[in-house]
């Protein structure tokens, strides 16, 4: 007998879930749920939620429906601090990631294992395992490369899926508003569009390893000083043209598991329980279906936290366990809102295939996670000057002088909750190798080792650059000084100035004094001044450029790779040209006040909660330069080649809000140009600053023109209007500039909407 495909499956369905029912009869309703490593099998090897025909949330229906209310609670909330916090309870279950909530075995439902993974998978050295850093979020958005973005996601969520993982809770994508943001590295820059297409093409890339992602720390985490008390200040036309902008790309992007919330508040209530922010923004206007869970102790109530669209507790649980159990008993919160938390994580779990294809423990592959972080490093890293085209470096280099941040043995990393563990341990302090709290860890990719590879005959030497008359001295008789200066980041904390620390601005004037042809390499988590930048011959950022990041930048050095990165994040000359001249709070506030919950540096909330005003608004970075007509020593977009380029033939079609013009390479060599797209709204805005709204990465080869056409995103060319609560394009005429950097647009046009 011939039967429709669609009644075939209905009958299997109506006949395993019968079988299903069966089952659940002979098991008592109380029967305690626990999550161990066999809980992956569910006692109906084919219960009918695994019907993969079925859509995530019809399967997360099924599953519900046989939930128990302390199962149901059970997955709105973690079990502890775990491995983070000594003397916590660590169940044999948890694989060591910094959150596990267990998961119904009897249905199924895995375990989850969450792991802090920002540039990196954290924690691997706790169970002897290997993971890739990366380079710097931040860095990776300066390759504007969301190919690279994506190829940064499925690095990290293959190793997480081999070593066990099935969540990420990474995907920072607060903006850089604040340049000593001791997180900016793990975030992906100052502007809304860069930020949120490379944010969410990195979760996109996770997501496709079959790990459930996450976007964080929504929102306004833009300064650790304080963070765990600050409230923010700003209008929402502000917050949506800017942060939330971000954030709204970047979901709609990757489609992400989970949003954390962060820690602070914003408008007065803490972001785990700000009803605009969580039900408003996040769940009504950008129709976000996953989950929210809390940053580690971000949750301050059960039923506002619940009524505002908190989904799951973290670390621990004094609100979302017993607290809302009761909540729900005395009416304070729907049983629906429970049912809804729990349809998100599930419906999560099966959109991201973890429970169809849970992870497999292997060993991860060092040398692919090498070779890519290095490709991603090297077009990340951005030539900032070049005097007398003294790079790229000849081969035949006689003699070159390294000098400082142990360029000898390493490069530096990011600190906090994004630190990766060092294979081998901290190359620049072997006896003491292992991961401390904020203190920096060198990965051993050596600069030295990479450079006498591309000059085998030249005569290398290297000073530590403690002592600036040393560091000299050391330059002096050597073809070419290269000068390694750092800034050390991490969570938890914010740098007081944009200044290097440990007085190396006085050691790289010293060096460039005694040798004419310096080159500084920096190794920062984000912009900083450079009072000596006129004496340096070149200047090359190189973030935190991960794992193959030595061998990426004497790739960069000696001309093997083109340089092509640009920057994400403006370069200020000084402090004084910043929106606030100080972090807000750094001088009032006690200086551990960033409390960071897991950092044991000892750090307690103080009870006075204290206001941040943005009061730049939504000008962020280059906005605030432009708009306050600020010449930055580095702007937004900026960054050099070895070769040139020239723009022409603008032309602009209003019908498909789209640009097209051409490139051509007017230089020696092969090389990409990242070409930048502007707009200026019409006058009836109100603005006086430009928006990018649009970029490509051509690769050129010498003498090659290219024409591209770029779409606009319309969300960059609309204002967010309050009164009718959503986004409005003015009307009028928009001005289009094109060009290599937001400070240098050769080509310009109008378009009237
Ligand atoms: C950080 C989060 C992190 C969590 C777990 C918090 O202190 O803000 O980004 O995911 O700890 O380690």
């Amino acid at each position: 007998m011939y039967l429709p495909r669609m009644r075939l499956i209905q009958l299997f369905r109506a006949a395993t879930l019968l079988a299903a029912l069966a089952l659940l009869a002979a098991v008592p309703a109380t029967m305690p749920a626990q999550g161990t490593r066999a809980a992956a099998k569910p006692a109906d090897p084919s219960p009918p939620w695994m019907d993969r025909t079925l859509s995530p949330d019809q399967r997360a229906d099924l599953v519900l429906a046989q939930m128990t209310q302390d199962e149901k609670l059970q997955l709105v909330h973690g079990i502890g601090w775990g491995v983070l916090r000594a003397g916590a309870r660590v169940p044999p279950e948890d694989i060591g990631g910094a959150g596990f909530v267990p998961g119904i075995k009897r249905l199924g439902i895995p375990d989850l294992n969450l792991a802090d993974s920002a540039v990196g998978v954290r924690m691997a050295a706790l169970h002897g395992r290997y993971a890739t850093l990366l380079p710097s979020t931040l860095g990776a958005a300066a390759s504007w490369d969301t190919n690279a973005a994506y190829l940064y996601g499925s690095v990290m969520g293959r190793e997480l899926r081999a070593q066990g993982y099935n969540m990420s809770i990474g995907g920072g994508v607060d903006l850089a508003r604040e340049p000593r943001n001791g997180r900016n590295f793990e975030y992906a820059g100052e502007d809304p569009l860069l930020a949120g297409r490379m944010t969410g093409n990195l979760e996109k890339g996770l997501q496709a390893q079959q790990v459930m992602g996450d976007i964080k720390h929504y929102a306004f985490n833009d300064q650790e000083t304080g963070r765990n008390i600050l409230n923010v200040v700003l209008d929402e036309k502000a917050m949506r043209e800017s942060d939330l902008l971000a954030f709204e790309i970047a979901i709609a992007i990757a489609q992400p598991a989970g949003v954390m919330c962060g820690y602070n508040k914003t408008n007065g209530d803490w972001d785990c329980e700000n009803d605009y922010l969580l039900n408003q923004v996040l769940k009504h206007d950008f129709a976000f279906k996953g989950f929210v869970l809390s940053d580690w102790e971000g949750t301050h109530s059960t039923v506002k936290a619940a009524l505002a669209g908190l989904d799951q507790e973290q670390p621990g649980a004094p609100y979302f366990s017993d607290a809302l159990r009761k909540a729900i008993a005395d009416g304070q919160v729907p049983q629906a809102r429970l049912d809804d938390m729990v349809h998100r994580v599930l419906r999560s779990m099966f959109a991201a295939g973890v429970i169809d294809h849970p992870p497999v423990p292997s060993v991860p592959d060092p040398f692919q996670g090498r070779d890519d972080a290095q490709h991603i490093a090297e077009e990340s890293i951005v030539l900032l000057k070049n005097s007398s085209a003294v790079l790229p470096l000849s081969p035949s280099v006689r003699s070159i002088a390294l000098i400082g941040s142990h360029a000898d043995v390493g490069v530096l990393s990011g600190g906090g909750s994004a630190q990766v563990d060092a294979p081998g341990g901290d190359a620049a302090d072997p006896n003491h190798g292992g991961t401390q709290w904020q203190k920096p860890v060198y990965f051993p990719s050596s600069p030295l080792k990479s450079i006498q590879a591309k000059a085998p005959r030249a005569k290398l030497t290297y000073n530590d650059g403690a002592d600036p008359t040393a560091a000299a001295t050391s330059a002096k008789g050597a073809e070419i000084a290269i000068v390694f200066v750092n800034q050390y980041m991490s969570e938890g904390r914010d740098a007081a100035t944009s200044s290097l620390p440990d007085d190396q601005d006085a050691m790289v004037s010293a060096v460039a004094a005694a040798n004419p042809r310096t080159i500084v390499v920096l190794e920062t988590g984000g912009p900083v001044t450079m009072p000596w930048h006129d004496s340096a011959q070149a200047i090359l950022e190189a973030w935190y450029p991960g794992i193959g990041g030595a061998q990426a930048l004497a790739a960069l050095l000696f001309g093997d790779v083109n340089p092509s990165g640009k920057l994400p994040i403006t370069f200020a000359a000084s402090d004084a040209d910043l929106p606030h001249p100080q972090v807000i709070g750094l001088n009032t506030q006690p200086r551990n006040t960033s409390g960071t919950p897991d950092g044991g540096n000892g750090a307690r909330r103080p009870p006075v909660s204290f206001d941040v005003n943005y009061t730049e608004g939504a000008r962020v970075g280059y906005k605030w330069f432009d708009s306050e007509k600020k010449q930055p020593l580095f702007p937004f977009g900026f960054g050099l080649s070895y070769t040139t380029f020239a723009y022409s033939a603008l032309k602009t079609d209003a019908a498909t809000q789209s640009v097209s013009f051409t490139v051509r390479n007017t230089g020696q060599r092969a090389g990409d140009e990242i070409a930048e797209v502007y707009v200026e709204l019409p006058a009836t805005a109100g603005e006086n600053f430009k928006r990018l709204a649009g970029w490509q990465r051509i690769p050129l080869a010498p003498g090659e023109s290219r024409s591209v056409t770029i779409k606009l995103d319309p969300l960059t060319m609309s204002v967010f209007d309050t009164a009718k609560d959503g986004w409005t394009m003015p009307h009028g005429s928009f001005r289009i500039l094109v060009g290599p950097s937001s400070r240098d647009t050769p080509l310009a046009a109008t378009m009237a909407e």
